[in-house]
């Protein structure tokens, strides 16, 4: 199995590193020719706007949303998140990928000097909470009805979700020493790379 990791900007080494550390091959990727043979996309955290024109720029938009589609597991974290978001329309070159049913607002914590840790109960990763790691975080404002909400902040507002394959958080998973969300993630990564290679055995 191989996890490509979008490599335009941000947190793209730290989540190589969480994928290499449970055993798993991942890729940099920057040009759509590199989408081949990929199980599973991270979009890392960073800034929403330069990994969305970049996006745009190296024409890495069309085949991400082809491979959303077919149901290939994505990860986005904070900026990731952003980027996998229906609005924060600024000019059609920021335009996001709108895979996923949910509306964000940037920067809904505050700037970079009130980053925050609180524990977060995901109930999806055991009973231990999960170290939030919030940095300029977004907010989901709206989400639609096929999102589930993996995990709540102060209870009741929304920081992780998954809509079927398509998991995103509003915090950092590879900036923490914690390593559940990202084995969460692979697990879905390999359920979904042995249903495909059964279903292509069957046809
Ligand atoms: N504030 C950033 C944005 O809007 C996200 C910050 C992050 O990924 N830590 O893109």
């Amino acid at each position: 199995m191989k996890i490509g990791v979008l490599s335009l900007q941000g947190t793209f080494i730290e989540h190589i590193n969480s994928v290499n550390k449970l055993g798993i091959e991942a890729v940099e990727i920057r040009l759509p020719e590199q989408l081949s043979n990929i199980n599973g996309i991270i979009i890392p955290g960073g800034e929403s706007t330069t990994i969305t024109y970049l996006m745009h720029y190296y024409g890495l938009v069309h085949p991400l949303k082809i491979l959303a589609k077919q149901g290939i597991p994505f990860l986005g974290t904070c900026a990731g998140m952003i980027c996998m978001a229906c609005n924060n329309h600024i000019s059609a070159a920021f335009e996001p990928l709108n895979i996923m049913d949910i509306k964000i607002m940037r920067n809904a914590f505050g700037r970079q000097r009130s980053s925050f840790e609180e524990p977060l109960e995901i109930p999806a990763l055991g009973d231990q909470p999960f170290p939030g790691l919030f940095i300029r975080g977004p907010r989901i404002v709206n989400a639609g009805k096929r999102v589930k909400i993996l995990a709540c902040l102060n209870g009741n507002m929304p920081v992780a979700v998954r809509q079927g394959n398509l998991i995103a958080t509003a915090f950092h998973p590879e900036l923490v020493k914690d390593l559940r969300l990202h084995e969460y993630y692979l697990e879905i990564c390999l359920l979904k790379q042995s249903t495909t290679k059964t279903h292509k055995q069957l046809t």
